[in-house]
């Protein structure tokens, strides 16, 4: 499959990684919209939420505490923001589910 993010969890193509289990990856964005910027994506190829069925609600739990768990390491204790865009009107521009987050400055709302 040509799925650049499988291909980034491979390693074929490079990425900084910030975290990594059984089950997620999680590694920086490569254009950042805040000081901390991290991709967190299951390993297991989903397009988006919406491709996600009722089997996939542990992994799609694990998805968020990962992307706690980072912003403790993080020290994001001052706040921060998950954000999942999902499908054209959400503005989602690769075909593989991610979870960003956002975090390091105060974020605006609501987003555009
Ligand atoms: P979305 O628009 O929600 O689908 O988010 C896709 C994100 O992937 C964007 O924030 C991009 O900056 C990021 N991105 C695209 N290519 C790479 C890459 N090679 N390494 C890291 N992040 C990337
Ligand atoms: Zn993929």
């Amino acid at each position: 499959m040509n799925c650049l993010f499988c291909k980034i969890i491979e390693g074929t193509i490079p990425s900084t990684p910030v975290y990594q289990d059984e089950l997620v990856y999680a590694f920086a964005d490569i254009n950042p919209k805040a000081p901390v910027h991290v991709l967190v994506v299951p390993r297991e190829h989903l397009g988006s939420l919406d491709d996600a069925s009722a089997e996939k609600r542990e992994l799609l739990g694990h998805l968020l505490w990962a992307a706690a768990e980072i912003a403790q390491q993080k020290k994001l204790g001052n706040g921060y923001r998950v954000v999942v865009n999902t499908g054209e009107d959400g503005g989602q521009s690769v075909d593989h589910l991610h979870v960003h987050l956002l975090g390091g400055r105060a974020l605006s709302w609501p987003p555009g």
